[in-house]
């Protein structure tokens, strides 16, 4: 008789535990997170609006029908639904990674003195940004602070700078990334803009290396031909500390993601991202491929892609998925759940 109570009191107590699953723990439950994420998906498969990123002739050419969503947990599971195995190309996500590498090897008050933190709250590729700053200080993730930021990482040749990138970024991603080639050559051949905001940055001593080297690093790095699964483990890195919660690979200090989330929660949507935060209260990070990222930090990562892009140059589509997730799954970080 003894023992049977025994063994009941540890079902009870076993059912309590798991009784967290009913709570917060259900919301983001491994079934939950798959119906919402299938309801997304068909809420929003039909959705039209926006138009591909036409500047960078490559892009243009990607088929706007593509969709893909994939969830990565902070403890490693991946689920996802839709046009998930595509590559395609990274473009500004890569300056939340290039920033975690530099971060990394200088520390984040280097970053705040050398580059800057603040929100500009101008389009990503805004001279004006640069021009109004007392400092010149850029954040970290529009075109300026995001190249200022490539030329910050050390290392005695431009290879070798590269060659850190790219090992960052395999460790994020949990597999080696290729560079899409067309799209790099189609982005080298129209990066005047660019470049000009790097030699205006030079101009006022806020660029550290060989200007031509440092942009084409950057230039490579949006070229990266990711899947959403890639982005979804790379993004689920930050929102596990650090660690890859696939490969179980330590790729930054813990102490960091948060200064990384902080710009993306700044800036991550570039001028809209007031209201990205308004609508989702978590930070997020666009490219104008088509994906974008959001970080709930502790508990998980979403990617989305879909090309058609809106004037400020974030997916139309992806942001409407993400906010019905994110929504659904409380992963509000403003919200105090009551
Ligand atoms: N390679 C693109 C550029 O520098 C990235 C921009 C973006 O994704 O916002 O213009």
């Amino acid at each position: 008789m003894k023992k049977n109570n025994t063994a009941l009191l540890v079902i009870i107590c076993l059912l309590l535990a798991g009784g967290g699953a009913y709570g917060q723990k259900g919301t983001l439950s491994e079934k939950n997170i798959r119906l919402v994420m299938q309801a997304a998906y068909n809420e929003f498969k039909g959705t039209s609006g926006g138009a591909n990123a036409d500047y960078i002739p490559y892009l243009a050419s990607v088929n706007p029908n593509l969709y893909g969503i994939v969830v990565c947990t902070a403890d490693g599971k991946v689920l996802e639904v839709g046009d998930t195995k595509f590559e395609f190309g990274i473009e500004s996500i890569s300056k939340v990674f290039v920033l975690a590498l530099a971060m990394q090897e200088r520390g984040a008050q280097a970053i705040q003195d050398s580059i800057g933190v603040n929100a500009t709250g101008m389009p990503f590729n805004s001279v004006m940004a640069v021009e109004l700053e007392p400092q010149r200080a850029v954040n970290p993730l529009v075109n300026a602070g995001a190249m200022a930021t490539n030329s910050f990482v050390p290392g005695s040749s431009s290879a070798e700078k590269w060659t850190k990138i790219d090992n960052i970024f395999a460790k994020f991603a949990g597999r080696r990334l290729p560079v899409i080639q067309p799209l790099y050559a189609s982005e080298t051949a129209t990066n005047q803009h660019n470049r000009a905001i790097a030699w205006l940055l030079y101009s006022y001593g806020r660029f550290y290396d060989n200007v031509d080297d440092a942009v084409d690093r950057y230039t490579k790095a949006c070229s990266y031909g990711t899947t959403t699964r890639d982005l979804a483990v790379m993004a689920g890195t930050l929102a596990n500390g650090g660690m890859n919660p696939v490969t179980r690979e330590k790729v930054i200090n813990a102490a960091l993601c948060p200064k990384v989330l902080a710009t993306m929660m700044m800036e991550g949507l570039y001028d809209n991202t007031g209201s990205w935060l308004y609508h989702t209260g978590i930070p997020g990070k666009s490219g104008v491929g088509g994906g974008i990222i959001a970080v709930a930090p502790g508990k998980l990562a979403i990617a989305v892609f879909s090309p058609p892009l809106d004037k400020a140059g974030n997916s139309v589509k992806a942001q409407k998925t993400l906010e019905y997730m994110i929504n659904r799954l409380k992963l509000n970080l403003l919200d105090s759940g009551r």
